[in-house]
């Protein structure tokens, strides 16, 4: 689960997508059109294909055809196994449950018709310049042999920038795009690569304790020296979790009356939602934690945490309701980009310490109640208690520190920031934008 250490140390990679839209000058938009249909039909004959047991090589060579670039099909053909595989580790996580309830994932569908993003390597499939007198992104696209789409991109400035870069600089990688349709607009999404120097958790100032529940996501700043709180936030995400719930009661209603087609729809939805939503709370951590001098971001290790039959059935229940390893690796990733590491502590008891006294306290729904008679702390924000416990863990980690006890008894006022639920994400939208659309509201 501890995914980032694949980027930490010297020079580790990570990739980022670049959201762009077509402004098309020359060539056929039908063109693009028939490209995306196409991808569909290969997608779908990829996933039949490897279903029977066929493998890469084996599959290329049976989806080949004429009307499409051999290294789109390619691109297409990988972007088709990497959804094969992330199915496969997925039901693999699922088999592993102690107590596997519903929402057991099944294998992408082969029977969609219609059109798939259209996934293209830079310089084969598509090719990106920056024009020296308008500074503008020109981009050449092969839909099929011999065609070519030309015109230039658009974006926010800042995406644009950061494309510009890529494309002019020798330390950024520029790599796959995807071409997608939607509301008459062409867009491309662009990844590139760069390498990153993370610094090693042990290098740190500041903790930024995570953590994570179903009503919020709590975060925690300590000074590593004095051990003080220099930050609290929590941020509050009831309200998408209204909208999931939503979703979830539309979609049974549709299962009952048998439209699958919409109900297929409504998931795919839902999907789009939560990797929104995801990608906000993601970015609202590494936003927060950037603001202090070298932090690192810890979280709960929840690995081990199936194991702990104190938890039991609340923990598995925490572990089944968010998407928290796909929450983890957002964070990971956005955190990677801005060179901040991270860490994880053991899961015990994070929650039901007093972050003040260290002894065992009791949660009442949202507040934190220590029961200490010597302690200082009645009562506490639980969610901040726990994220609080989790920074303590790391110094524990780090510097062997098991001083008793603890912060200091009054605790900053708790930030709290509401995630509202208006995610009805209608067309792409690069996560700098929504920054800017001030999702985020103070509640
Ligand atoms: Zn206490």
């Amino acid at each position: 689960m501890t995914v980032w250490n694949d980027y930490q140390g010297m020079g580790e990679e990570a990739t980022k997508t670049i959201q762009t839209r077509l402004q098309i000058a020359s060539g056929e938009r039908s063109w693009l059109h028939d490209a995306r249909l196409a991808s569909r039909e290969i997608f779908n004959q990829t996933i039949r294909l490897k279903q029977q047991g066929y493998n890469r090589t084996e599959i290329q060579r049976e989806v080949d055809r004429d009307d499409f670039l051999r290294n789109n099909k390619c691109a297409v053909v990988g972007k088709a196994l990497q959804t094969w595989n992330s199915y496969q580790s997925l039901k693999d996580w699922w088999e592993n449950q102690d107590d596997p309830d519903g929402g057991k994932p099944t294998p992408p569908s082969t029977d969609k018709s219609g059109v798939y993003p259209l996934v293209m390597a830079h310089a084969e499939g598509y090719r990106l310049t920056v024009d020296d007198d308008t500074n503008r992104v020109r981009f050449r696209i092969s839909p099929k042999p011999y065609k070519k789409v030309k015109g230039h991109l658009r974006g926010e400035p800042d995406a644009m920038d950061e494309l510009r870069d890529a494309i002019t600089s020798d330390k950024i990688d520029v790599g796959q795009a995807e071409l997608l349709y939607r509301d008459g607009v062409y867009y491309l999404h662009v990844t590139v690569t760069r390498e990153f120097d993370v610094p090693e958790p042990d290098t740190s100032d500041t903790l930024v304790g995570v953590d994570i529940n179903e009503r919020n996501v709590a975060l925690t700043a300590l000074d590593r020296e004095t051990m003080r709180t220099k930050g609290t936030l929590v941020l509050d995400y009831g309200r998408v979790k209204e909208e999931r719930q939503r979703y979830h009661t539309i979609t049974t209603r549709c299962q009952e009356h048998g439209k699958t087609s919409i109900h297929r729809k409504l998931g795919d939805d839902e999907e789009r939602f939560t990797e929104w939503v995801l990608h906000r709370l993601s970015r609202a951590v590494v936003e927060f934690s950037e603001q202090f001098s070298n932090p690192v971001i810890v979280f709960e290790d929840m690995t081990g945490i199936r194991d702990e039959i104190k938890y039991g059935t609340y923990m598995n229940r925490r572990l089944h309701k968010l998407p928290f390893h796909k929450f983890e690796t957002f964070v990971s990733y956005k955190a990677t980009w801005r060179e901040i590491p991270m860490d994880t502590v053991d899961a015990y008891y994070n929650s039901k310490t007093c972050s003040c006294c260290g002894e065992r306290g009791s949660r009442q729904g949202r507040r934190f109640r220590c029961t200490n008679d010597e302690c200082v702390v009645v009562q506490d924000h639980a969610d901040r208690n726990a994220s609080v416990n989790i920074a303590w863990r790391e110094t524990l980690k780090l510097d062997g520190n098991e001083s008793n006890y603890r912060t200091h008894k009054t605790q900053p006022q708790v930030r709290l920031v509401r995630l509202s639920g208006s995610g009805r994400v209608s067309r792409p939208t690069s996560s700098r934008s929504l920054a800017e659309q001030g999702v985020l509201a103070h509640g």
